[in-house]
């Protein structure tokens, strides 16, 4: 395995499983269940913890280990786990350190299935949560926080929102009350921003999004310091919350092109932000790296760029909306992001349809808002369907 000695990019290339006596160059698919023990002692030593190696695939696997490895060099954290899913990184990573009586203090615009954990499935165990508005200052933080509270936890750049949340001012605040920062960074991935250079004790993932990149595989991972990473491992040894070897394999190869993709999606992103602005039928546009955006500041301070998501709203509210969609020739209609190919949704009539409009308003959802996640098309190519789709949906 590689070591902080190289870059980003050379770490996520060169971090690679040992090679087999077969002298193969591309890391191999290790689909098997179990690993054999050369003798009793070598298995008395595995199980007692005094020999690191593997034993199962549902606690260890190389493909995993490798996928695992290279994001603890990218994010700067020391250990990891991969998980089935990003949803089963965040429940684990609440899971593992939360008990009945406690409570959690989160950001209120979270992805939707993170919010049913917290709203819908914690309370059965009696964990407790506050939730603060992205838009509110340090001190509604802080009068959140209650004695039993042992977790903050946020997303930024927001979903579909775009806003953004201070990581070095709300590290400091759970340091000071020797609280967990646990951060979803999905949005940014590790190439635009490193939550633990900011404080972060846990940082989340889903793999499913930018780091597969290209919407084939689904997958997550927790990451942290070795203390805290011990505890999840625990946790997800005795329920099984385990990666595949075949998605391990698939997110450490996609993990390789992982700042060329996001250096393009950004470029594309930024482009079609401006251009947007421009557009007389678009009633505002945003995205974190335009002067608009109203932490454009901390944008700069945080993020290396601007990342693959922007949103706009066009005139015209809910039913423009759905027939700008409809419109649409070449982008697709899914509910991904972090793909290839671009994507746009109306958060308004689908994901977040079930919300009241003042709800949607809370998390920075307007009626005619459409989400675009900026794909690696040829950016005029992008431009000019969402172009026709404005005119024909007038
Ligand atoms: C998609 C997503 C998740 C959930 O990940 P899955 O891989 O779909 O389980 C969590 N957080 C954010 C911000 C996401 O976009």
């Amino acid at each position: 395995m590689s070591s902080k000695k190289y870059h980003f990019e050379t770490n996520a290339i060169r971090t690679q499983t040992e090679r087999s006596q077969h002298r193969e160059h591309s890391v191999p698919i290790f689909a098997t269940s179990s690993f054999v023990f050369d003798d009793a002692e070598q298995a008395r030593a595995l199980f007692a913890n005094e020999l690191d190696g593997n034993i199962y695939s549902r606690f260890s696997n190389p493909n995993n280990d490798e996928f695992i490895q290279k994001l603890c060099l990218l994010e700067n954290t020391e250990a990891g786990i991969a998980t089935a899913s990003g949803m089963a990184a965040m429940f684990i990573s609440i899971a593992s350190f939360l008990k009945a009586g406690d409570h959690i203090v989160a950001s209120r615009s979270l992805f939707g299935s993170t919010h049913q954990i917290l709203t819908g499935l914690l309370p059965r165990w009696n964990i407790s949560h506050t939730y603060v508005d992205i838009q509110a200052d340090l001190s509604t933080w802080e009068e959140a926080i209650q004695p039993t509270t042992k977790m903050i936890f946020v997303e930024t750049p927001s979903n579909p929102g775009l806003d953004l949340l201070d990581l070095e001012a709300l590290g400091k605040l759970a340091k000071q009350h020797g609280l967990l920062f646990n951060v979803d960074n999905c949005f940014a991935t590790p190439y635009l921003q490193n939550p633990a250079d900011w404080g972060a004790d846990l940082v989340t993932h889903s793999a499913t999004k930018f780091i597969d990149g290209q919407g084939r595989a689904i997958g997550g991972a927790v990451l942290g310091k070795k203390e805290a990473i011990d505890e999840v491992r625990f946790l997800a040894r005795h329920t099984g919350p385990a990666m595949s070897p075949f998605h391990g394999w698939i997110l450490s190869k996609s993990l390789e092109t992982l700042s060329v993709r996001m250096e393009r999606h950004c470029q594309s992103a930024l482009h079609l932000a401006q251009f947007l602005e421009e557009q007389p039928e678009v009633v505002s546009v945003k995205y974190p790296f335009l002067p608009s955006h109203p932490q454009y500041e901390l944008a700069q301070r945080q993020m290396r760029m601007g990342g693959g998501m922007l949103t706009f709203e066009l005139k015209g509210g809910l039913d423009r909306g759905k027939r700008f969609l409809n419109a649409l020739e070449m982008l697709s209609f899914t509910a991904n992001l972090g793909d290839s190919r671009s994507i746009c949704t109306h958060p308004a009539s689908t994901t977040h349809s079930k919300l009241s409009e003042e709800e949607q308003a809370r998390v920075g959802i307007t009626p005619g808002l459409i989400r675009v996640s900026v794909g690696l098309e040829h950016p005029e190519d992008i431009q000019s369907d969402i172009l026709q789709a404005i005119d024909r949906s007038k």
